[in-house]
C-alpha cells in the first residue's frame, strides 16, 4: 500500500509543478494530480484553456485573469483592457 501513496504523491507534485510553471493554481492541481494521477498530468500538459487571447496576467498581483475583465477578481485593482498588448 506504500507504493500506491508514493505514486499518488509523485503525480500530485508533478502536476502542481507544471501548473505553477503555467501560472495556475498549484494546490488545485496537486489535488487533481493526486486523485486523477496520469489523467490530470495529461490535461496539465495539454493546457488548452489559458492560452493567449483568453487570459492575461494581472499587472498588480500577477494572478491569471480574463483578458476582457475590467477589474482583477484577486486583488480588485482596475485593469486596463489594453495592458497586455
Ligand atoms: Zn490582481
Amino acid at each position: 500500500m506504500h507504493a500506491f501513496w508514493m505514486i499518488t504523491l509523485v503525480f500530485g507534485i508533478v502536476s502542481s509543478i507544471i501548473a505553477y510553471g503555467k501560472g495556475r493554481n498549484s494546490l488545485g492541481w496537486f489535488l487533481a494530480g493526486s486523485f486523477l494521477g496520469p489523467f490530470a498530468l495529461i490535461v496539465a500538459f495539454l493546457n488548452p484553456v489559458e492560452r493567449e487571447g483568453m487570459f492575461a496576467t494581472c499587472p498588480a498581483c500577477r494572478e491569471v485573469v480574463r483578458e476582457a475583465a475590467m477589474r482583477c477578481h484577486h486583488c480588485q485593482s482596475g485593469l486596463d483592457a489594453d495592458y497586455s498588448r
